[in-house]
């Protein structure tokens, strides 16, 4: 995987699920560090892009 797919908008499913349930985010931002925002219950965290890439199984494109 490359660093290039984090685009903003794009859809990601993250390996480990969020504390509610919820595998599916979507890239907010993409900056110095990566805005997540979890489509499931709607909360933001923030990932280093070394962080994310590692917590992420597949990203699915810009919807
Ligand atoms: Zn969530």
């Amino acid at each position: 995987m490359d660093l290039s797919e984090f685009v903003e908008g794009a859809s990601v499913q993250t390996k480990k699920p969020h504390a509610c349930g919820g595998d599916r985010w979507r890239i907010v931002r993409r900056g110095a560090d990566v805005r997540i925002k979890c489509l499931t219950c709607g909360r933001e965290i923030c990932l280093l892009p070394d962080e994310l890439k590692k917590r992420i199984r597949r990203t699915e494109g810009k919807a």
